[in-house]
């Protein structure tokens, strides 16, 4: 089993499995900000992640992100897109577990 650096560019691409009858409407912790409702989602069709300008593919597990009392202004994010909008805007608090 070939071990995983944090420095490999794969890291962070490859997509978590998840099984679809067990996927939770929830978000990780870290991606929670004051003022956005965020929800993993399980794609149904290609998006466009306003983060890096490329299509969220339909199967790929991945954030919707609806600013609180704008239901019209949801985004679907790619996970780490998201991740780096919340560091950019100071809002990313990691979760204590990695590291
Ligand atoms: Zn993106």
């Amino acid at each position: 089993m070939p071990r995983r650096n944090r420095r490999d560019p794969e890291y962070f691409h490859e997509p978590e499995p998840v099984d679809p009858s067990r996927t939770t409407p929830d978000a990780p912790a870290w991606a929670s900000a004051a003022g956005f409702e965020v929800r993993t989602v399980g794609g149904q069709k290609p998006y466009r992640c306003p983060g890096c300008d490329h299509e969220v593919r339909a199967s790929l597990v991945h954030l919707v992100v609806v600013p609180v009392g704008d239901a019209d202004a949801r985004r679907h994010w790619h996970t780490e897109c998201w991740r780096k909008e919340l560091r950019r805007l100071g809002l990313y608090h990691p979760p204590h577990s990695a590291m």
